[in-house]
């Protein structure tokens, strides 16, 4: 995961110009990644279940390496094993998710800094925000 408080990416445009400029370009990448892929990408060798197979000798010879393919899905972690072929195939599609998350981190950044620079927000800045006794859109608020 990337944490976006140690992304450079919160240097940089400023002015509303620098943020549309940033805007367009950022845009115009994503506009033309195309399909990405989740979850992150291992090369390992491994042991099979088998106990009088070679990966289980000493010294081990292990099978592989393959490509491991861990990804959350429904808050499981699911890995699968991608053949080289697979892999090579596909590589792009996790690349472009990568890419993705930066340029949304990116995104991100010049939304904060557009905020950051509105005089309204800084009126506000100085007490640091309450929090709310229930959310605004609790259905079960009795008062609603
Ligand atoms: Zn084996």
């Amino acid at each position: 995961m990337v944490d976006p408080t140690r992304d450079a990416s919160h240097n940089m445009a400023t002015t509303p110009r620098q943020r549309a400029t940033a805007i367009r370009r950022i845009t115009a990448e994503l506009a033309n990644l195309g399909p990405t892929l989740p979850g992150t990408i291992t090369r390992r060798e491994t042991r099979c279940g088998r106990s009088n197979c070679r990966c289980h000798a000493d010294p081990p010879q292990l099978h592989g390496p393959y490509w491991w393919w861990t990804r959350s899905v429904n808050g499981k972690t699911i890995t699968r094993m991608l053949s080289d072929g697979l892999y090579d195939d596909y590589r792009p599609m996790f690349e472009a998710q990568r890419r993705a998350r930066t340029l949304l981190t990116e995104l991100e950044a010049l939304g904060l800094s557009a905020l950051e620079a509105d005089p309204r927000y800084g009126q506000h800045r100085t007490r640091g925000p309450t929090t709310p006794r229930q959310p605004v859109d609790n259905p079960r608020s009795p008062n609603r």
